[in-house]
């Protein structure tokens, strides 16, 4: 029997058959179905404005809840709040909170060895997306047994599949009541699979291009780098040798007039009473201990 709180298994039993049926259908519907939709039926205004909607509501799950929350502990909140960017987070498409925290604290800790996932040194694609394809020997106990005892991210991981389906039945639901079947296969086609395609994406910029190109104002212990336009399509999470330097700070961008949408979100929390202990880079000596 299982209970909401019981500890999650996290041996890694990799499913590369999943990954790349699940992937290849995002590309085949983005680069196929949806031009192919387009040039029979167009898409509508609603499609277009679900698709902003959604790409700001679950790439900002990703980038404030799996990332500063779950990931950094970088401010802490009511199990409501949490709750809800999990699900906008598990809308991304980018496995459970308790998953990608393992993964993203593995990168953190190994940056640019063997053992980091999204390794840089292996060139611009594997960091991009080629590591989701890639052999792993080791499992996620070490780095995601934190995040693994957490009770909302242990319910996030049990309902995940539901989470994915219930977010990508909404686009299909909105268009079907607005321009029925037509109009649901639309929505579903641009808000649903092409938006989902675009999240990953900027996501998987943060680790290729923010590792590859761009300046390293922080320090060059590692590969990590600034780049202000990867932050434009990322909420904020191109100022990465920032990140790297201070991960535990709730802002990637610290000064005020760096563009950085996730910090703006996590204050405006804050402000109305929704989110506190709000982390900064004072807090650089206690990193290590925050990141396990
Ligand atoms: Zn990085
Ligand atoms: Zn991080």
């Amino acid at each position: 029997m299982t209970t909401a709180t019981a500890p999650i298994r996290l041996a890694r039993r990799f499913h590369i058959g999943w990954t790349i049926a699940l992937f290849s259908s995002i590309v085949i519907g983005a680069l196929a179905a949806i031009p192919t939709f387009a040039y029979f039926y167009d898409y509508t205004w609603l499609d277009w404005s679900l698709f902003g909607i959604l790409y700001f509501v679950s790439g900002l799950g990703i980038t404030v809840g799996y990332h500063r929350l779950m990931s950094h502990r970088s401010f802490d909140c009511p199990n409501w709040v949490k709750a809800a960017l999990l699900i906008a987070g598990a809308w991304a498409l980018q496995n459970s909170a308790i998953k990608w925290s393992a993964d993203h604290l593995r990168h953190h800790a190994h940056c640019d060895q063997e053992d980091d996932p999204y390794n840089a040194m292996r060139g611009f694609w594997y960091s991009h997306c080629g590591w989701l394809f890639a052999e792993r020997t080791y499992d996620d106990g070490q780095f995601g047994a934190r995040v693994a005892q957490d009770p909302v991210a242990i319910w996030q991981h049990r309902h995940y599949a539901a989470i994915v389906l219930s977010g990508l039945a909404l686009t299909f639901l909105i268009g079907f009541i607005a321009n029925g079947v037509v109009g649901g296969i639309g929505c579903f086609l641009l808000a649903g699979v092409g938006r989902t395609f675009a999240v990953l994406n900027s996501t998987f910029c943060i680790n290729s291009i923010c590792h590859i190109w761009g300046n390293q104002p922080y320090g060059a212990k590692d590969s990590s780098r600034n780049s202000w336009w990867v932050s434009l399509i990322t909420f904020g999470e191109g100022f990465h040798n920032y990140h790297h330097t201070y991960p535990s700070d709730y802002r990637n961008g610290p000064r005020w007039y760096d563009f950085d949408p996730s910090k703006w979100l996590i204050y405006g929390l804050y402000l109305l009473g929704l989110a506190s202990g709000l982390r900064t880079a004072s807090y650089a000596g206690s990193e290590t201990a925050r990141q396990a």
